[in-house]
């Protein structure tokens, strides 16, 4: 089951949704914080929190 990350653009809270493409095409995603539906869908963002190294 993919993984979308989603970040809230009212709360600015950044949370990960489990869905089905299925799901993802029907079900209204909204912001486990504040309930807003104003969601900037992010694209490879846990590969990018994960790749600090020095
Ligand atoms: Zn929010």
């Amino acid at each position: 089951m993919p993984a979308y990350e989603y970040q809230c653009q009212k709360c600015q809270e950044v949370f990960t949704v489990f869905l089905t493409l299925a799901e993802h095409g029907h079900k209204r995603t909204v912001c486990p914080k504040c309930k807003g539906r104003k969601l900037t869908q992010l694209l490879g963002g846990v590969s990018v929190i994960t790749s600090k190294k020095s």
